[in-house]
């Protein structure tokens, strides 16, 4: 019987050209693994996120850009990303604390639902800006701040009338627990100044992966109109519009990296025509993924090679509980194939079809389905690639009661 290899996603273009052993950030993968002590081990480098910070600026003249950071909270690798980026959003008191570490409070936002008072008076106490997402959490944070004796950062979180056209997570244009309904937020704009707030202006996201420029042009016009039509209303004019982001990253054969220089073009000229109101508005995105993901390499170490019934299956001992998305189990339908390679023989010729599994202890744990990789043998490394946004501290780590992985960060570039 033979069997027909699945594709896998695209391995990001720093690690695509290597041959023999995979390095990051300079140095050999197992180099890693010698100093960190063990595998399974995450391993970002902060020269890739640079390359892509250097990117948006190029394509983004004059917008700020904030760093979504719950794609990853590591705090050496927030603290690289604090230094590349102007903002810094969170979506806990949690995240609150580690980014006041790194990031002057004045240069976060809070967004979330679920905020309890206590979270919402460290933000205030802070000066950080709230994110309100009700009614109810901008009066509660007013009177938080009247205790204080301090005129709280409130931007209004918007529910837009809007959806990011082939967005792989839909936040608009339907009932959600995110923001206020549009039809409803100019009425909080207007309370919350005249109750004595420092109104920071909107926030407005309509979804996430995104990678057709088209929508998201689409989308970032929409949601300037959107502000516009809100202030107007209010008769204020935002000092910030957080245009919200939803650049996406390539995780799966067939995907094609979004054209930021395309979308970048196209905000200029919804900008140039947009309305008198927003005419001092700064404006600003907020990425996660497109920042994050392609930097980082999930690396286990085979730990048996065997065969059932024609099909080999190799198995690491890693897992979902480090690395869920690979897995297919975090906001996809159906299970697709991250990019993933032999550590020790990048670019080397496949072979027969393998199935990666982990370590746990349910068929759910499968990391690459009939992937086509050179030899692997006991002992090998195996990367998964787009392992920088939405792992270590997306995954369910408890589960089963394996060890947590490693995380280490390569150098951060100079200059
Ligand atoms: C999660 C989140 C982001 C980041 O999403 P990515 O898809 O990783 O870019 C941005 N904004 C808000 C409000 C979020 O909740």
């Amino acid at each position: 019987m033979t069997i027909t290899p699945k594709p896998m996603g695209p391995i990001p273009p720093e690690f695509a050209g290597q041959a023999g052993a995979l390095t990051i950030g300079g140095r050999r993968a197992e180099d890693w693994v010698a100093e960190v002590g063990d595998t399974p081990l995450f391993v970002y480098d902060p020269a890739i996120v640079a390359t892509r910070v250097a990117r948006f600026r190029a394509a983004f003249p004059g917008i700020d850009l904030h760093y979504a950071m719950k794609a990853n909270p590591f705090a050496p690798f927030l603290a690289a990303m604090a230094t590349m980026v102007d903002g810094l959003d969170v979506a806990s008191a949690g995240e609150l604390r580690a980014a006041l570490s790194v990031k002057p409070a004045t240069a976060i936002s809070f967004a979330g639902p679920g905020k309890r008072d206590d979270a919402l008076t460290v933000a205030v106490r802070a000066r950080a800006t709230l994110n309100v997402e009700s009614g109810n959490e901008a009066r509660r944070a007013i009177a938080i701040g009247e205790r204080l004796g301090i005129a709280p950062r409130l931007a209004v979180r918007v529910n837009p009338d809007i959806e990011l056209r082939g967005s792989g997570l839909r936040m608009g244009g339907r009932p959600s627990p995110f923001g206020i309904d549009a039809s409803a937020a100019s009425g909080v704009v207007r309370m919350l100044i005249d109750a004595g707030a420092d109104w920071r202006g909107f926030h407005i996201y309509a979804g996430s992966q995104a990678l057709d420029a088209g929508a998201v042009i689409e989308t970032q016009a929409a949601t300037i109109a959107l502000a516009a039509r809100l202030a107007e209303q209010a008769d204020a004019a935002p000092p910030l519009v957080n245009l919200g982001g939803g650049f996406g990253v390539p995780y799966f054969a067939g995907d094609i990296a979004l054209d930021v220089e395309v979308v970048g073009a196209g905000l200029a000229e919804a900008l140039g025509a947009r309305p008198a109101i927003l005419r001092d508005t700064r404006f600003a995105i907020e990425l996660g993924r497109w920042l994050a993901a392609e930097s980082g390499v999930y690396l286990t170490r085979v730990v048996d090679v065997k065969d059932s019934q024609g099909e080999t299956f190799v198995v690491v001992d890693g897992g979902l509980h480090h690395q869920l998305a690979a897995s297919g189990n975090f906001g996809t339908v159906v299970r697709r194939n991250y990019p993933l390679a032999v550590a020790g023989a990048m670019g080397a010729a496949p072979v027969a079809p393998v199935t990666v599994v982990g370590c746990l202890c349910t068929p759910l744990d499968r990391l690459g389905d009939r992937v086509a990789l050179p030899p692997v043998a006991v002992g090998d490394l195996v990367a998964i690639f787009m392992a920088g946004a939405y792992g270590a501290s997306a995954s369910p780590s408890a589960f089963l009661g394996h060890p947590e992985a490693g995380q280490v960060l390569a150098p951060v570039p100079m200059g």
